[in-house]
């Protein structure tokens, strides 16, 4: 069977030896080595302003939410994974939807002013697919208005925009190590910030507040990550850019082998170096993209219907604004198989397959 994503694994004695250090330390969470080396390693591949290692994408969502958010009105968008709109939610905020741009499929920016009300503390919005919002607008918008930014880029690792790292825009930026995406630790996730100030906020927030044993600095919760995550994240980095380069290999491969008559790919915002993260397709109608899938999953390949239901249509939100091009284009959206490894017959199989069945 052909999933739409399939996890790297590292040569396994190469995670056993930092299994092993681990086992010699007798230290299993609470910021140990591997942690702190990892913490090391990435900064510098990624060259990182300030990071925090967490245990999952989603908490430090939240707490950058829990620290900016203050309860009120969050600006964000319906076409993303579930994670961002249910942290909104669950920070006792409430989410204020705003369409998306029809070829990005980002928010759409020109429409963020008409949806701020004095209840607005934040926007908090996906660069989906690894492709980035329109950050210089948003800056814009968000300081004329005093409003944090918190960046969902649980999709970005290794993206860079306008030559810089994306995670290095907004005052938050969060990136997903889970296990189905591009680097991973199996689960694990990272917050990443600008200022001194902000990584004090998120830092002393994500382990119980804790300012050494006996003291607290204001409430926090815990988000640790623990020694065996970090030492999967140590035994993948080595690999990330073989990664990027075989996903590449799939995405060139997809670009020239599917008809593009009946079909629309994503498009790239200029000036992003991108990371070939997913391959979503555009069909013209929904059936299209039934029978596609239906073809596809008879063929023992399974595609995946990256992002539907659309966030605003949630029964734990109330949308009363407009995101028609979401409605649109959340149920026309498929996201072919991308991995490490995809052979190029089976890249040929699906682009025929596909083809086939709406041509
Ligand atoms: C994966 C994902 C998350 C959540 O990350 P976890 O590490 O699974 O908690 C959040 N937002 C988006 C857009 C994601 O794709």
């Amino acid at each position: 069977m052909i999933t739409v994503t399939k996890t790297f694994f590292p040569p396994i004695e190469e995670y056993k030896a930092y299994v092993d250090a681990i086992w010699e330390n007798k230290w299993l969470t609470n910021n140990g080595d591997l942690t702190q080396e990892l913490a090391r390693k990435l900064k510098s591949h990624l060259d990182a302003n300030h990071l925090i290692l967490m245990t999952n994408g989603t908490l430090p969502i939240q707490i950058a939410l829990n620290a900016f958010a203050d309860e009120g009105e969050v600006i964000t968008t319906p076409f993303s994974y579930v994670a961002t709109t249910s942290s909104i939610v669950w920070e006792k905020c409430t989410p204020v939807f705003v369409d998306i741009h029809p070829d990005y499929l980002t928010i759409d920016e020109t429409q963020i002013e008409q949806a701020i009300t004095s209840r607005t503390t934040a926007i908090l919005v996906t660069h989906v697919y690894g492709n980035p919002c329109d950050i210089d607008a948003i800056d814009v918008i968000a300081k004329k208005h005093n409003l944090k930014v918190i960046y969902d880029a649980a999709h970005c690792f290794g993206v860079t925009y306008k030559g810089k790292p994306i995670f290095n825009y907004g005052d938050v930026s969060v990136c997903s190590f889970h296990a189905t995406k591009l680097f991973h630790t199996g689960e694990g996730g990272a917050l990443f910030c600008q200022d001194e100030a902000t990584y004090h906020q998120m830092l002393y927030r994500h382990k119980f507040g804790h300012d050494g044993p006996l003291r607290f600095h204001g409430i926090g919760i815990n988000a640790k990550i623990s020694e065996l995550q970090s030492a999967m994240g140590l035994s993948v980095l080595p690999y990330i850019d073989d990664i990027i380069a075989d996903r590449k290999r799939v995405c060139d491969l997809y670009d020239n082998l599917l008809d593009f008559k009946k079909l629309r790919r994503l498009k790239i915002r200029a000036h992003t170096e991108w990371n070939y993260s997913y391959y979503p397709i555009i069909f013209n109608s929904e059936s299209d993209l039934l029978k596609t899938e239906k073809l596809l999953n008879a063929n023992d390949i399974m595609p995946r219907r990256y992002f539907y239901p659309i966030l605003s249509s949630l029964d734990y939100v109330n949308n009363t604004n407009n995101v028609s091009v979401s409605e649109d284009i959340a149920p026309r959206i498929l996201c072919l198989p991308l991995y490490y490894g995809l052979e190029n017959e089976d890249v040929k199989r699906i682009s025929e397959l596909v083809s086939n069945s709406i041509g």
